[in-house]
Parts: structure tokens; sequence; C-alpha cells
């Protein structure tokens, strides 16, 4: 029985409100294409009453003189409450996405508690250092956090955004002001009352649902925002760094889009590379940033590989994604839908071949055939720009030197895949592959230990790990004379 989904509304200093101007918009399930919610539309003014609330939290109060160890107990305390909800969550998420149920209870919820309780336990472990300088002096090295920061998460993994956001923020004892995506804002709303269950103090997390140019905006330019960590669109991660460079210099972290390379070496178990291969392009509707989207495949193997994966995609259960036997559910916009129908469309007009799928899968809701293309070559369009939608261009290799060049030759670098039982080929490919996460024999394997992050216009910083307190930690070098 589907849960009754509530309206959404700003949390700021722990409460609830409406927005300043008093507007709101609608939220839709895209796999039925009706209403969901109506959830209160933010704005500059809301953007700047969450600002000053975050920066009296960071300056002032509770959450500044707590100890670490007492900011992990929190983060603690909101993994478990995020466990004990992660039923109705899944649903939530699944509701607001129209990713498959079966994927928000094994991975966005499982995931975002790992998170939660990665850096639950990190907190009390963040230090600096004393340093050998030359003289009499003492120096040492005190990490401190960062300040407010604005984060700005994207709509595919709307929960699992927010707990890498949130975690090492937490962490590290800044405080925040979160937007969620304005197509999916009611996961890191539920999650907001969980943090005010969890005893977070008032101020330290504020969300504040809105438009990417309006709210998101008004975050990326605010003269009190000490750090903007983004995830979205290389188009517009552009546009935030700018907006931070030209109001205060605040620090920027972007995690943006990609263009991976799969590649599967003949000597693979091709099994295995095309599950792979479906994991890499169909996980997540293809709504992933570091989706296997340019598959390259060995000359010799290119018949026998696509037979397999070509049968897999074609029996991936597509419906409705409340249903636990569903694989693959709705595209999250009509928006989206469009624009990967159009690239489809641009694929066949350039000449690749559809092996399999090719259009929309259903009357209502916005669902894409799972779509291979064959024949694709680096310089069509479905093998250039991403699409963020579950299609795949098929490219064949015979020589490696060249393979290298040709999977480099993107101005992307999030991920790649490599698929061989070669085990020195694989290891000196990992090295020579432009990307910020090399999976081998695996494909979108994810812990909160492990970094992830982008080369080249996949942007920079690395979020998870112990990697992510980079970003939200500052260094401050203090010498003492021992004269
Ligand atoms: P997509 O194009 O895949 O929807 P976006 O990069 O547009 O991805 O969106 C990611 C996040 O960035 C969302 O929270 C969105 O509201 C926000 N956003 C979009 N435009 C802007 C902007 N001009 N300034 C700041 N944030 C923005």
């Amino acid at each position: 029985m589907t849960q009754k989904v509530k309206n959404g509304r700003i949390l700021i200093n722990n409460e609830w409100n409406e927005a300043q101007s008093g507007k709101t918009f609608p939220v839709l399930n895209p796999s039925t294409e009706e209403k969901l919610a109506d959830v209160a539309e933010g704005d500059q003014a809301d953007v700047d009453r969450a600002v000053v609330a975050a920066r009296r939290a960071f300056e002032t109060g509770p959450w500044k003189k707590m100890s670490a160890r007492d900011r992990g107990r929190i983060i603690y305390r909101l993994a478990q409450l995020v466990d004990k909800h992660k039923d109705e969550l899944a649903e939530l998420e699944t509701l607001n996405n129209g990713k498959p149920i079966f994927e928000t209870k094994n991975a966005d919820l499982p995931l975002s508690i790992d998170c939660f309780e990665y850096y639950a336990g990190l907190a009390d472990k963040i230090h600096g250092d004393t340093i050998p300088v030359t003289g009499e002096f003492f120096n040492y090295t005190l990490r401190e956090p960062a300040g407010v920061v604005g984060q700005i998460i994207p709509w595919n993994f709307p929960l699992l955004m927010a707990a890498w956001k949130l975690g090492p923020a937490l962490a590290t004892g800044c405080t925040v002001v979160l937007k969620p995506a304005e197509q999916t804002p009611l996961t890191a709303l539920r999650l907001g009352e969980l943090l005010v269950e969890a005893g977070l103090p008032p101020g330290v997390v504020n969300i504040v649902p809105g438009f990417g140019p309006t709210a998101g905006a008004a975050i990326a330019r605010h003269m009190d925002v000490d750090k903007v960590a983004f995830t979205g669109s290389t188009e517009v991660g552009k546009m935030v760094m700018k907006m931070a460079a030209e109001s205060n210099i605040k620090r920027v972290s972007l995690e943006l889009g990609g263009k991976a390379p799969n590649i599967v070496f003949a000597d693979a178990d091709l099994d295995a590379a095309a599950a792979g291969a479906m994991m890499g392009i169909f996980f997540n509707q293809g709504e992933v940033c570091c989706a296997g989207s340019r598959l390259y495949v060995e000359e010799k193997v290119k018949d026998e590989f696509l037979a397999k994966f070509k049968a897999r995609a074609e029996s991936l259960p597509l419906g409705d994604p409340m249903d636990p036997k569903t694989r693959m559910g709705a595209q999250v916009s009509e928006e989206q839908f469009k624009k990967i129908l159009g690239y489809i469309e641009t694929g066949k007009r350039e000449g690749a071949k559809v092996l399999t799928g090719g259009g929309a899968a259903a009357n209502k809701g916005y669902f894409v055939k799972p779509t291979i293309f064959s024949d694709v070559k680096d310089e069509m369009t479905i093998a250039r720009e991403e699409i963020f939608g579950p299609v795949v261009g098929a490219m064949t290799f015979t020589n490696t030197d060249d393979l290298i060049r040709r999977a480099n030759n993107t101005m992307y670098g999030l991920s790649a895949g490599i698929w061989t039982r070669d085990i020195g080929k694989a290891h000196r490919l990992a090295k020579e592959v432009k990307a910020g996460t090399v999976w081998v024999n695996c494909y979108n394997c994810f812990d909160a230990a492990s970094p992830f992050g982008g080369f080249k216009q996949s942007g920079f910083g690395r979020e998870l790990g112990k990697y992510a307190l980079e970003l939200y930690t500052q260094v401050k070098s203090v010498w003492v004379s021992l004269n």
C-alpha cells in the first residue's frame, strides 16, 4: 500500500516554513505523470534566511561548542533513523524519481545509511599535523570546518546525494544550506525531519527546495556562503563556478557529467562483461553520471558479446517502479524523456544501427526502452554527448594503444570500466585511463570509504571517504616561538 505523500516546506532553524513568496511548485510521479505533492518554492529571500540561520549556528551556539565525538553521535543517530524508516524512504524515492523499488531498497537506502555511519565514525578522527620546521618554533596545523556550505544536488539519487553531501559537512562541523533538485525534493525533506529528530541543533542544516536559477543561484552567489558543493550538469557546474568567482570566491567542488568508456577485451568473461555492460548503462535508467555509455568491444568478440548483451537488455523487466520485480523504471521527467528520445533519433540519423530498443516504452509515464546502438563511430553525437538515459553506443577496437587514445578522447573523465582476465593489462589500462574511478571486471561499485569524483570537465574534488574532508575543512598553520 503506497503511503500518502505530504506537501513539502522549507526547513530553517529546525522549523518548517512556507516560502516567503507564498509560492509552491508541483512535484510529480514520473511513472504516472500524476502530482504527488506541492512543495514550497524557495528563492533568494528564503536562501538569505537560511544562510543567516546557518551562519548563526556556525559562529555561536551548541554546534560550535560540541565535541567532534558528539557530532558523530548525532550523525549516527541519523543513520539509525534512516535505517528505521528505510522502507518508507525507499518508497518515497521510487514514487518521486521513477526508479525501481528494488534499487531504492538495495542501493539508495543501504548506501545512504552506510554513508552516514561512515562519517559518524570519522567525525572524531579529523586532525592536523605537527610539522618539523626549521628554527626554534613549534609548528602545527589545525583542520577547521570550511564554514557555511551551500550544497546543490541533482535528481538522480536524491537521498544518496544528500547523504554524500551532509555526511562530511556535519562530520567536519560545517553548517549547511541544502537545495534538492526541483524534480525530486521529497526524500531530502523527509531527511530534514529525521535530522531534527536526531537532535541536530537549529540552523545546522537548512533545506530550501526550489529551482536552479533562483534558489540554486542564490546559494552560488551568496556573499556569506563559504563553500558551494554542486552535483549536476557540466553546463550548470560552469555557471556555479562563475557565480562563486564573481561573488566572494567561495570554494567550489563540482561533480559533473560523464561519458564513460566501458571496455570489453576478447579475453574477458563475456557473460560477466555483458552483465556489467547492463549494470553500466541501464542501472537507474541510465540516469547516472558514471554510466558506461561508450562501449568499446574488441573486434573479434563483437558479435558474440553483442548477442549476449542484446538478449539481456531484451529481458530486462521494465514497468511499474513499485513492483519489486521491475528492474527498469521511468525517466525522471518529461524534459529528460524528450531529451533522450531526441538523442535516439540523432543516433539513427547519423547512421548508428539500433540493435534493440530505440524509443518510448509506454503510452503513459516517462519510460524509455533499453537501447543499444551498434556501428557507432567516435565522432557521432551519441558517442560524444552525455545522454543521461538508457542508451549505449557500441564501438569496436583492435589495437590497445588506439583504444586508450579513443577512450580518453572526451571532455569528461568521471569513470571507466575494463573487462579482461589479463591482470597486467587491467592495471596498465587503469593507469592510462583519465578518469576518477576505474572499475575492473565490475561496474558501478560504491562504498562510503572509497573516493568518487572527476577528471577534466567531470569536475574536481573527491566525495566520500576521508577525501571528502578536504572539501569541508581548511587548514590553519600555527607557529609558536620556543624562545
Ligand atoms: P540536469 O540538467 O540534469 O537537470 P542540473 O545541473 O540542471 O541537472 O541540476 C542539478 C542541480 O542544479 C539542481 O538542484 C538544479 O536545481 C540546480 N541548478 C540548475 N540550474 C542552476 C543555476 N543556474 N544555478 C544554481 N543551481 C542550478
